[in-house]
């Protein structure tokens, strides 16, 4: 049953997730920029800011108004809940090995974009890990960079979700429509502060989601980006890019489904040792290291092997994208570069014949 809650039922839920036993993680502002932290109440959450986004460029921004999602994708993803920066795998010292010890706690995640949503699934399909409660924020008004409609990734919320809300400000009042996904969801509702939904509650929302569908301003190009990469393998356009590229890895940071990792072992003087994986990139020199040295040695061919990877040979590994159109590469990448106009100059320089060699 869907039901609408106040500001008061979000800050119950919160208490209700913690009375669980959940670590509640959600959005909030902090080093100018909203990132995703624990929450003791709702009163953490970032009200009353949102952001503005665009090539190279994030900055926040106070709102006009008092919405605690109004904002979109931060330099964070829900990634590094489900797949740390960097994890012990094994320890020794004088007594012996010691395997490490899964510590993950049982987390909440109040506040996921229906594009992380996506991710979270997506990377759930590599990384193992516990399955978190989940509460969604449909996306009632994206950014600059974003082009989630065009991945089939949101505005709406997919599958996924314990709980979906989407948030509404009006002469009504400040209000959250919340929609269970699944029994544990539906459970949580229950024992918070609201009052059942109407046709008319179902029907704002849905329309707000739709507008921020029309609103999206960029999109990849409506072909097969697998097949437009395989044939672009020798493309000129690579060295345009590289022109640019720093090759410093922030896309891949930022990026809610890049998974790799590097292995790195350390020892003290006393003894002790420790290997720990580490997340790493595929813009790094040494990541294509085999026998003799690295095979991508050029920016060109590392920014190839990245955007080759996400939108095409992903499809064959794990049957899907490994985009979701969150738009965080785009924002966070110091040159500015923005892959949705990468994959358009691709597809017009494959269409025109011209720059292909
Ligand atoms: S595309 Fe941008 S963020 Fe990615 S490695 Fe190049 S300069 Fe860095
Ligand atoms: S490639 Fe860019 S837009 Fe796509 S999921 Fe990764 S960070 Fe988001």
């Amino acid at each position: 049953m869907n039901v609408v809650l106040g500001l008061d039922g979000l800050d119950a839920l919160v208490g209700v997730l913690r009375e669980e036993g959940h670590v509640v993680i959600g959005p909030v502002l902090r080093d100018d920029a909203i990132t995703l932290a624990e929450l003791s109440s709702a009163a953490d959450l970032p009200s009353g800011w949102g952001v503005e986004t665009g090539p190279g460029h994030y900055r926040v921004r106070e709102r006009e108004d008092a919405a605690v999602f109004g904002h979109s994708a931060g330099p964070q993803s829900w990634k590094r809940f489900l797949h740390p920066p960097r994890r012990t795998l094994v320890s020794s010292d004088s007594t012996g090995f010691h395997a490490a010890r899964d510590d993950t706690p049982d987390y909440a995640f109040l506040g996921v974009r229906p594009c992380d949503l996506a991710a979270i699934a997506k990377l759930r399909q590599i990384v193992a890990s516990k399955l978190p409660f989940v509460v969604a924020a449909q996306c009632t008004e994206p950014g600059e960079v974003c082009f989630c409609t065009s991945m089939g990734c949101g505005p709406g919320a997919g599958d996924g979700y314990d709980i979906a809300l989407t948030e509404r400000l009006d002469a009504d009042g400040h209000r959250f429509l919340a929609t269970p996904g699944t029994e544990a969801g539906a459970a949580v509702l229950d024992r918070l502060p609201g009052r059942v939904a109407t046709k008319q509650d179902v029907a704002l929302a849905e329309q707000d989601v739709a507008t921020a569908a029309r609103r999206m301003g960029r999109a990849l190009p409506e072909v097969d980006l697998r097949d437009l990469l395989a044939a672009n393998r020798d493309s000129a356009h690579w060295e345009a890019v590289a022109q640019r590229c720093l090759t410093c890895g922030n896309c891949t940071m930022v990026c809610p489904t890049c998974f790799c990792v590097s292995v790195e072992d350390t020892t003290d003087l006393d003894g002790n040792a420790e290997r720990a994986e580490r997340w790493a990139s595929c813009f790094e020199i040494d990541f294509s290291h085999l026998h003799g040295g690295a095979v991508r040695t050029s920016g060109a061919a590392r920014y190839r092997q990245w955007m080759t990877h996400k939108l095409g040979t992903w499809h064959d590994q794990f049957g899907t994208s490994g985009c979701v159109g969150c738009g965080r590469c785009i924002a966070w990448c110091p040159a500015g570069i923005d892959i949705t106009e990468e994959a358009a100059a691709l597809s017009q320089t494959t269409e025109h014949g011209g720059e292909r060699r």
